[in-house]
C-alpha cells in the first residue's frame, strides 16, 4: 500500500521517524474537552499508540506511534466520543483560546464560544498558500500569545466612570498597573486614556460599581507568526463585537488568498509587510467601519540575531 504523506498530513496524520508509524493530531478547539471524551482518547491511545501522548503548544492532544494499519479503527473509535482528527498544511488550523470569562477572574469575553464558532465554520478551509492560525485571549494579559497568530483576538473593555457612585476609596488607582488612573487630593479618579490598556481591572475592583464597561469586544492583531522568523501582528481593529469574529476572519482570508496569488507558500504577515498595512485596513473598513483603526504599522519582525553571529 502506498501512502500519500501530503494527504495524510492534511488530515492530521504526521509521519514519524519509525517505520509505518504516525502521530495523530486531534482537534481540540480552545483546548477544552468534556471528561468522557478525554477518557476515550486515553483508551484509544493505550490500545493503538505508544506509552505516552503529547500535549502540543496549540492545545492539541497528539497520539504517538500509531501504525497506519490502525487509522480507520482509531478514527472510528475516537468518533464514538465525537473526537475528530485535526488538519495540517495550508489550511485554517484549529483555533486556540484561553479559558475566557466563564471562570477566569481576568476574562472579559467568551473566548471559548469564539473558538468553537471559528472551528465549526472555518476549520480546515484551504488557504491555497500557507497555514492560517487564529487565537483568542480573554484579556490584555494575552496568555495564548494571540499576536503571534495570523489573526489574534484579545478581549478588551473601555471603562467609564459614574462619579455619583464613587466613594473615593482609591482602589481603582491602586489596582491600575499601567497608572492610567490618578486620584487627586480629595478628588474623584481621573482617567488618562493614553496609558490605559482596556484591561477592565478598575471595573472589577470598584466596590460600588462606579466604573462600568462602556464598550466590550476584541482588539484584533493581524500578521503574526512564530517559527524561524518570528513576527508580531499589529493592531487592525479595536472592540470588534464577538458576533463579527467569523465574518472578520473570512474577510481577512479572502484578502490573503487574493494577494498571495502567484506568490507560492507565503504567510499573511509577509504580504502585509510587502504591501504595507493600508490596503488591508481599507478592505476591512468597508465591512467593519466602527472597529477598524485609522492607521497601523506593519507586522513587526523580531530579529532572530543568528546572522550576526556568523
Ligand atoms: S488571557 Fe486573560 S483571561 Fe485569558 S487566561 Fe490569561 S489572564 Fe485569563
Ligand atoms: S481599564 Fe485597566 S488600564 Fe484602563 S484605567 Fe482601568 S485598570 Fe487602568
Ligand atoms: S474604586 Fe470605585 S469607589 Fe473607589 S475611587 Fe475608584 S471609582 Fe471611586
Amino acid at each position: 500500500m502506498t501512502i500519500d504523506l501530503n494527504n495524510l498530513k492534511a488530515g492530521g496524520f504526521i509521519k514519524e521517524r519509525g517505520k509505518d508509524l504516525f502521530t495523530v493530531r486531534l482537534r481540540v478547539p480552545g483546548g477544552r474537552m468534556a471528561i468522557p471524551r478525554l477518557k476515550k482518547i486515553a483508551e484509544v491511545a493505550e490500545k493503538y499508540g505508544g506509552e505516552f501522548v503529547h500535549l502540543s503548544v496549540r492545545q492539541s492532544i497528539e497520539l504517538i506511534n500509531i501504525n497506519f494499519k490502525h487509522f480507520a479503527a482509531v478514527v472510528e473509535e475516537l468518533g464514538e466520543a465525537s473526537q475528530k482528527v485535526a488538519s495540517c498544511g495550508a489550511r485554517v488550523r484549529v483555533p486556540v483560546a484561553c479559558g475566557g470569562c466563564e471562570y477566569n477572574p481576568n476574562g472579559l469575553v467568551d473566548t471559548q464560544k469564539s473558538a468553537l464558532e471559528v472551528d465549526q465554520k472555518l476549520f480546515g478551509a484551504p488557504t491555497g498558500h500557507h497555514k492560517f492560525k487564529v487565537a483568542f485571549a480573554g484579556c490584555p494579559f494575552d496568555c495564548p500569545k494571540s499576536a503571534t497568530n495570523d489573526v489574534g483576538f484579545q478581549g478588551a473593555v473601555v471603562p467609564k466612570l459614574d462619579p455619583a457612585a464613587c466613594i473615593r476609596c482609591g482602589l481603582c488607582a491602586k489596582n491600575c498597573t499601567p497608572g492610567a488612573i490618578i486620584m487627586g487630593e480629595g478628588s474623584k479618579p481621573l482617567l488618562d486614556p493614553h496609558p490605559c490598556i482596556w484591561c477592565g481591572d478598575c471595573v472589577k475592583v470598584c466596590p460600588t460599581g462606579a466604573w462600568e464597561a462602556k464598550r466590550t469586544g476584541y482588539n484584533v492583531r493581524i500578521g503574526g507568526k512564530w517559527g524561524r522568523n518570528p513576527t508580531v501582528g499589529t493592531l487592525f481593529a479595536t472592540l470588534l463585537p464577538q458576533e463579527d469574529v467569523v465574518e472578520f476572519i473570512t474577510r481577512v482570508l479572502a484578502w490573503y488568498k487574493d494577494k498571495a496569488e502567484g506568490l507560492g507558500r507565503i504567510r499573511l504577515g509577509d504580504i502585509i509587510i510587502k504591501e504595507g498595512p493600508q490596503p488591508l485596513l481599507e478592505y476591512l473598513r468597508e465591512k467593519f467601519p466602527a472597529s477598524v483603526v485609522a492607521e497601523t504599522i506593519p507586522p513587526q519582525i523580531i530579529d532572530n540575531q543568528i546572522g550576526a553571529r556568523r
